[in-house]
């Protein structure tokens, strides 16, 4: 049997420390989090309330602002700078997916670097490269490091796979399980690596980010491994009103008596992924603050 990583328990209990360092701020305003969605999309328009109701529970103010799915790069990128330039904002979140028109990438270089508390900008992930302490941390990986801080999981001189390149959540995970002081060894597999099974299987710590369940089978996790599941994935249920459930990408009901330490899906990596934004936008707002 292994130790089911909590999620949201971790989460809760993060919140509740951001919001008891909070009140000990004297500051003359609340912090505040612009949030950028572009589009109806039902997963962002979810997200983004609930991010949302996690600031307000802590006691940091949200501005909510909806564009229409035909936005322009010139149109966003005026409310961006309207927003880098407020001084009573001090952390603006777009979310993504944004629809075919918009280049993420540009936008996400566009936010301020010191209000990009997603940390997705290239300002940001220079500072993460530099091990450079202004940088803000993509949420994702963050929440990671903290779990694996939290369930006690030591990754000095331990061997790390992480499954997925991308920016938001590959990349930086392997750039903090490497940082000086995390001091794991780390190796990044993708869709075009080879013996991957073979790679994974001598993982002390495995990562899976790819966005397909199943990914991870049983064979692929050494014993006593831990394993962390970053995947969401909705697959067709009838035993659910909506018709489907939310899976990550490792195989759980085989792979968890395998190991010593799991994230489960939901309720492992997602919450800390919010409770993460909230921390960042804390420092943010103690920079500006104090500024
Ligand atoms: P992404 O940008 O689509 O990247 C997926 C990565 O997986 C890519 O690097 C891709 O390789 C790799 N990949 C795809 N198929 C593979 C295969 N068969 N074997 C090995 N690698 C494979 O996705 P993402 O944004 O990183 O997100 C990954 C998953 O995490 C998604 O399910 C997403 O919903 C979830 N997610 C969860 C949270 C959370 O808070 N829990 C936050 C962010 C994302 P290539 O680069 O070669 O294409």
């Amino acid at each position: 049997m292994s130790e089911i990583i909590d999620g949201n328990a971790t989460a809760k209990a993060i919140h509740e420390e951001l919001k008891a360092e909070l009140a000990q701020l004297k500051f003359d305003r609340p912090p505040c989090v612009a949030f950028i969605r572009v589009g109806e999309d039902p997963a962002s328009v979810s997200y983004v309330k609930k991010k949302g109701r996690v600031a307000g529970e802590i006691g940091i103010e949200s501005r909510l602002h909806v564009l229409p799915e035909s936005t322009s790069q010139d149109e966003l990128n005026a409310l961006i700078d309207t927003l880098n330039a407020d001084d009573n904002v001090d952390a603006v979140l777009i979310q993504a997916p944004l629809p075919k028109q918009l280049n993420e990438r540009d936008t996400f270089n566009r936010v301020r670097a010191d209000k990009d508390v997603d940390g997705f900008s290239n300002a940001n992930l220079g500072f993460l490269c530099q091990e450079d302490q202004r940088a803000f941390v993509a949420c994702t990986p963050a929440g990671i490091m903290e779990l694996l801080d939290r369930a006690k999981v030591e990754t000095k001189g331990k061997r790390a796979v992480v499954i997925g390149r991308s920016l938001i959540v590959g990349k930086p995970m392997a750039l903090l399980l490497m940082k000086k002081g995390a001091d794991a060894t780390v190796t990044v597999c993708h869709s075009r690596s080879e013996n991957m099974k073979e790679i994974c299987a001598q993982a002390d710590i495995l990562i899976a980010a790819v966005g397909r369940p199943n990914t991870v089978s049983a064979d692929m996790v050494k014993d006593g491994a831990v394993v962390i599941d970053v995947g969401i994935n909705r697959v067709p249920s009838t035993e659910t009103k909506s018709g489907y459930r939310l899976v990550g990408d490792v195989d759980f009901k085989n792979v968890e008596p395998k190991c010593s330490k799991i994230t489960p899906v939901p309720g492992g990596v997602g919450p800390m992924t919010v409770a993460m934004l909230m921390k960042n936008t804390l420092k943010a707002y103690k920079g500006h603050m104090k500024a």
